[in-house]
């Protein structure tokens, strides 16, 4: 993959914007948390339950955890065509060339995704099973284990990233050891990890890989982690 390049930076507004957006979010606690979120990346936390909310990289999406209103911010396109939140673009581009100066070629796989787009993934994913014979009812159940439904993926933040090989000179297995061993100081965490799906609600995802910043990324790691495990804490 080319680099990343910057004169590629452009605003965007993320959909169902009239420069305000009230973000919603409850935490693990139950207490609902709100972001007024503006059309430039800064954040006014007008209610919080936990300090660590404060931290919008810190924000929760699963499948308990709904994007419950639009979201704001800025993207910046990639050379590979896609967009991420321009907050998490310094650390991305540092850790791919850390990377390759390793020897090791990655290429960003999907990036920021629209609500629609989410919800065609999933219309396409039931369809896929309906095709091979499922009812409704078993098509939507196996679709949504696999995919999350609109609303509920991190991809639509634009703050998650899946990472794989540029397969003409690298493999997968490198590039998701190398993510395994080092994304975490460059503010990355491995998101699903194989021994948190009980509690993460996803298959374990090598390639996906959340930004919530250096310090946090570090205790996640040390600590063996998971965002919500974290989240608790
Ligand atoms: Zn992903």
């Amino acid at each position: 993959m080319k680099k990343m390049n910057k004169n590629k930076r452009k605003k965007l507004s993320f959909p169902a914007l009239f420069g305000i957006a009230f973000l919603s979010v409850t935490i693990l606690s139950g207490n609902a948390v709100y972001y007024k979120l503006k059309s430039t990346p800064e954040i006014e936390v007008k209610k919080v339950s936990a300090e660590k909310t404060n931290d919008p990289m810190l924000i929760l999406v699963n499948r308990t955890h709904k994007i419950s209103c639009g979201y704001n911010g800025e993207l910046i396109l990639l050379d590979c065509g896609k967009y991420v939140d321009s907050r998490i673009y310094p650390q991305l581009q540092k850790m791919f060339d850390d990377m390759r100066d390793e020897g090791i070629y990655p290429i960003v796989n999907e990036g920021y995704r629209t609500n629609e787009e989410q919800e065609q993934m999933m219309e396409d994913k039931i369809n896929a099973y309906l095709n091979e014979g499922y009812s409704e009812k078993l098509a939507k159940k196996l679709a949504e284990e696999l995919v999350a439904p609109p609303g509920m993926s991190e991809h639509e933040l634009g703050i998650a990233v899946d990472i794989v090989a540029d397969k003409s000179k690298s493999d997968n297995e490198e590039v998701y050891s190398w993510l395994a061993e080092n994304a975490h100081k460059y503010g990355f965490i491995q998101r699903y990890p194989q021994d948190k799906t009980n509690i993460t609600g996803f298959e374990y995802e090598p390639w996906h890989y959340r930004y919530v910043g250096s310090e946090a990324a570090a205790d996640i790691h040390e600590q063996g982690l998971c965002l919500e495990e974290y989240l608790e804490l």
